[in-house]
């Protein structure tokens, strides 16, 4: 069947047919397999078929698949809880991605905010793709073709204070930046930055927003970046990893803040649904452990040692998000790395990004860096 007929062209995709996952490996419909550094853009921390997440997802199927939210149901609140137990010991909005977890911060500040209406986002971003969080997103190649904008937004230099500084007026309620840029290639934002922002934010009554839908749920060694920084922001948005693979965005906002959504000012039919939010609650309790943690640092240093004896430019990244700038045409080796049966991907012409599985191997780390060695360029 020819795919392409009877889809948008949204996607440039290679002629590979994914039927199954397992561990780190997927495998297509001719049975051959691939090692995946990708994990479906940072969507399966767990792997491919973690037996612990199988196992209660068909327990959960067995039970209740979705209600609507008119009601209560058992894994949404327990995931809210320990979500928030885990990071600002505040309120949670459940949605089903990263774009509506964006949505509902921005929504949220502007309730916050009143008369003021403004959020301040960093040049180079990636919010997403809706109206907007595409209008947030501080690329132009993003924005063309789609204007006019969402008004209220201006972009800043990511990394400068002096441009923040710059662009706070009184009509500015939010500053929301990703502690690490992902979409744009692995660029960490620095200590010094995020401190000054918190610190900007507190003495001007704006709320600080980071957005962790790529960064959170153990992906730098950290369930959250943030913790990495020791800066706290007022909202965190979510989504990615914490499903395991199922859709689920979450918006987490601080004591006081979350209340200000009153009933009937935001809402989500298959947000926060029974089996999403049972697969996050898998997800986090493996996640959310000290040793498996450490053990993403760990593999994510080896991951970059290795990294270095390759031909690059640039590495750059935290824990198992990492990005490498290399002279040649990064499409290229994407291309021979899935010929050779290693999926990876280019953010940008010279940029590859890692994200491979958090419970990827050392051996599987080896395995990698032999095929990336074997590129021709
Ligand atoms: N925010 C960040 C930092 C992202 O990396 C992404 C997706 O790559 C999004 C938001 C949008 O998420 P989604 O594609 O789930 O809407």
């Amino acid at each position: 069947m020819k795919y392409s007929e009877y889809l948008c062209p949204t996607y440039t995709r290679p002629n590979v047919l994914f039927v199954r996952g397992l561990g780190s490996r997927l495998y297509d419909a001719e049975g051959n397999s691939y090692l995946d550094f990708t994990s479906g853009l940072a969507c399966n921390p767990l792997g491919y078929s973690h037996p612990l997440l199988i196992q209660e997802i068909k327990e959960q199927l067995d039970f209740l698949i979705q209600t609507s939210n008119l009601f209560y149901t058992e894994p949404q609140l327990l995931l809210a809880r320990k979500l928030s137990d885990i990071s600002l010991k505040g309120r949670v909005f459940f949605c089903n991605s990263g774009a509506e977890a964006n949505e509902s911060a921005f929504k949220l500040a502007r309730v916050y905010g009143k008369e003021r209406y403004k959020i301040l986002t960093a040049k180079g971003s990636f919010h997403g793709r809706t109206l907007a969080t595409l209008s947030a997103t501080g690329q132009e190649k993003i924005h063309k073709g789609f204007e006019p904008l969402v008004s209220g937004f201006d972009y800043i230099e990511f990394n400068s204070l002096e441009d923040a500084k710059k662009k706070i007026d009184k009509k500015t309620v939010a500053i929301m930046v990703e502690p690490i840029q992902g979409e744009r290639g692995i660029y960490p934002a620095t200590s010094e930055y995020l401190e000054g922002l918190r610190k900007l934010c507190s003495e001007n009554d704006l709320l600080l927003i980071f957005d962790e839908v790529q960064t959170g749920i153990g992906r730098t060694g950290y369930i959250f970046a943030y913790q990495s920084y020791g800066v706290i922001p007022d909202i965190i948005t979510l989504a990615k990893g914490l499903g395991g693979g199922f859709p689920i965005g979450a918006m987490i906002a601080k004591k006081g803040l979350g209340e200000l959504l009153q009933a009937g000012m935001h809402a989500s039919t298959f947000g926060g649904n029974p089996i999403s939010t049972r697969a996050g609650l898998v997800v986090l309790s493996v996640i959310n452990d000290r040793n498996f943690l450490k053990d993403v640092k760990e593999k994510g240093n080896y991951f970059k040692e290795k990294l270095s004896s390759l031909p690059h430019k640039e590495i750059r990244g935290v824990g198992l998000m990492i990005g490498m700038d290399i002279e040649q045409d990064a499409k290229e080796v994407v291309k021979q790395c899935l010929e050779k049966g290693l999926l990876i991907n280019a953010p940008s012409n010279n940029c590859l990004r890692f994200l491979p599985p958090l419970t990827v191997t050392k051996e599987e780390i080896d395995e990698a860096i032999q095929y990336l060695m074997l590129c021709k360029t």
